[in-house]
């Protein structure tokens, strides 16, 4: 809940931009950087360590899958997938082996650094930038019925040469849409990589923390990557930090003597004291308290939300993943649907619902404390909105 200057309780039913995964200021969480703030605020982490990464990396290796036992900390989602993308190629440039292709999904999203755009979907957020992006294959969307294509696709990328690494945002794609694809085909898509020695970098930036009703989206395929991305939930949402977490034979290439091989990227924040005690405070949350059940329980709440919501003729495509459901909002003249997103954030505003539809893309993904009340009042309005509040 948010308490604005005016005196409004509005509702935030897209948990601050997909971070807020327990709710704003959850007292663990806050009493962790609070302790923290009393002992050491920043500190270089290049040549020196501290208490806070170090119980994070152990315990991060302890609940990520094998081999995922490598963590690299930096600062943003973005910067995860800039780390990511510099591993992979990386690796392959200390072994002598010429691959350098990048291959991405279609309406893919993985941050607005240059690394992140130039692998994410080109369009008008990133147009007036497209000279300095580089070159990536498109894979199509595995979208149902056409899976096959994007697996040809992928096996025709790997089959070329040079192709280094494939990267993916796993089964639900975000600002893209809120685009849902199977689990086999993520799995197949990771099968027909490995035959080929092409790293698979899983973008879970958006995906991971529960969002998708495992920690992982990757567990619902039996996937494990050979490139992992976190950001957003590791902290809960309460501060910025990220970790890119890789293979022992990743880490393995960039081991050396000859100090030219190691792995360059130092950000000034790396690994946060601050930040990694918030993230010890998540990990100890999702330890001790029923974060599976809530998260159970949301997903329940939030389909029986969506099947009422998808009787309105006026929404299409409603579809759920986890916690996440989302659904289209058909405009009865084309020409309103640029103007559809705007008209429906300000009516949601208006009644004190914090939603920012992704064009005509309607989609609720709360935190994992909501209480029935307010869920239903978010989908009370989305039904409201689209009876009153669109033009006919
Ligand atoms: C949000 C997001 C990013 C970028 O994260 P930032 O912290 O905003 O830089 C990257 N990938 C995915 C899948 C995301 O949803």
């Amino acid at each position: 809940m948010l308490h604005t200057a005016d005196g409004r309780r509005v509702i935030d039913a897209i948990s601050s931009w997909w971070v807020t995964t327990h709710g704003h200021c959850h007292p663990r969480i806050m009493a962790a950087i609070r302790d923290q703030s009393e002992r050491l605020d920043q500190l270089i982490f290049a040549g020196w360590t501290h208490q806070p990464a170090e119980d994070l990396a152990a315990e991060l290796v302890r609940i990520m899958p094998r081999p995922l036992d490598h963590v690299f900390f930096s600062d943003s989602g973005s910067t995860s997938v800039e780390v990511a993308l510099k591993m992979a190629l990386g690796m392959f440039a200390h072994r002598n082996e010429s691959r350098h292709r990048i291959a991405v999904l279609e309406h893919s999203y993985h941050g607005d650094t240059i690394g992140g755009m130039s692998v994410g979907a080109r369009g008008v957020f990133n147009r007036p930038y497209a000279p300095l992006l580089f070159d990536v294959e498109t894979i199509p969307f595995p979208a149902q019925a056409a899976e096959q294509l994007a697996l040809d696709a992928l096996e025709r990328f790997c089959a070329r040469g040079a192709a280094a690494a494939f990267i993916v945002e796993p089964l639900l794609l975000g600002a893209g849409g809120m685009l849902i694809y199977p689990a086999w085909a993520l799995a197949e898509m990771r099968a027909i990589c490995a035959a080929h020695g092409v790293l698979f970098i899983a973008d879970e930036v958006m995906t991971a923390w529960g969002r998708t009703g495992t920690l992982l989206a990757c567990e619902q395929a039996g996937v494990v990557p050979d490139i992992l991305c976190l950001s957003k939930g590791l902290t809960g949402g309460s501060l910025p930090l990220a970790v890119t977490i890789a293979t022992p034979e990743i880490y393995a290439a960039h081991y050396s003597s000859d100090r030219a091989r190691q792995f360059f990227h130092s950000s000034s924040y790396t690994a946060n004291p601050l930040a990694c005690a918030a993230a010890n405070a998540n990990l100890a949350i999702w330890r001790d308290e029923p974060v599976a059940e809530r998260i159970a329980s949301l997903a329940a709440r939030q389909s029986k939300g969506l099947s009422r919501l998808a009787e309105y003729p006026r929404i299409t495509n409603p579809r759920q993943l986890g916690t996440v459901i989302a659904m289209d909002v058909a405009a009865n003249d084309d020409g309103y649907l640029s103007e559809i997103g705007p008209t429906l954030k300000a009516a949601f505003a208006a009644r004190n619902v914090l939603l920012r539809p992704l064009g005509n893309t309607v989609y609720v993904m709360p935190p994992y404390c909501i209480d029935d009340v307010d869920l239903r009042r978010v989908h009370d309005v989305i039904e409201e909105v689209c009876h009153e509040a669109l033009p006919k």
